[in-house]
Formats: structure tokens, C-alpha cells, sequence
């Protein structure tokens, strides 16, 4: 699933930055995703719930934001939104444009769970 993929990366990159902040764990992820990233979102929630306890965040949340698509027209320098299957500038409905976002999709923030002070140190020994 090139979802659960996704999740993977996503989550590696969660962990590289709980390890650089001693962090104990994840709240929540915050992802940023254009309609035109061919990610969708609903498989995206369903594989993140799968790939969260193997990558050692079971209840890390995820939260999905979507971006808006814009614009920037070729012909007269417009920037505007725009629908997934109508890709044209807002001025002059000219199909000749730069896609400024709309399919990207960022890990745009990350709430870190807080190691509560009391419960720093080893609480218990092995053996
Ligand atoms: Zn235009």
C-alpha cells in the first residue's frame, strides 16, 4: 500500500525528532496534504493506524490538513485557486499556469508527548 509507505517515512521522520528532543513519545502528527499529491487521505489515516504501534507510537494521532490547489496563470500573472479537474487561471481561464501547491504533502508539525519530571530515570531495574 503505498499509503502505509508514507506512514513509514512520515514516522521515521517523527522519530529522528522525538530522539533530538528526548522526547518520550508522539500526541500528535499534523500532515499538510494537496488534493493533487495522490495521497488520499481516509487510506492515509487507515495506514497510519497500522504503522504507529510498529514504529513505537501507539497512540500517536494523526492529524490531516488539506491544502488549497493555486495557480500562477503564464499569460497574465494571476495567482488563484483553482479545482483538481479545472487546473485554469481565475482571470482569464487560460490553462497555460504554474502549479504554485496542491500536491504536496508536508509533515507540518508534530506535538511531542511531555516526559513528566517524575517519572524521569529508571523507575525500574532488571535484574
Ligand atoms: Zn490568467
Amino acid at each position: 500500500m503505498h499509503e502505509l509507505a508514507i506512514c513509514q517515512s512520515l514516522l521515521d521522520q517523527a522519530r529522528q525528532i522525538v530522539d533530538a528532543h528526548d522526547a518520550n513519545g508522539i500526541e500528535r502528527i499534523i500532515v499538510q496534504i494537496g488534493p493533487l499529491s495522490g495521497v488520499e487521505a481516509p487510506l492515509l489515516a487507515q495506514a497510519f493506524s497500522i504503522a504507529r504501534s510498529a514504529a513505537g507510537f501507539p497512540n500517536a494521532e494523526l492529524e490531516i490538513e488539506t491544502s488549497p490547489i493555486q495557480v500562477r496563470c503564464q499569460q497574465c500573472g494571476t495567482t488563484s485557486a483553482a479545482r483538481v479537474n479545472a487546473l485554469l487561471c481565475g482571470s482569464c481561464q487560460s490553462w497555460k499556469v504554474d502549479l504554485i501547491s496542491g500536491d504536496e504533502m508536508i509533515l507540518k508539525s508534530l506535538i511531542l508527548t511531555e516526559q513528566p519530571a517524575s517519572l524521569s530515570g529508571p523507575l525500574t531495574r532488571a535484574g
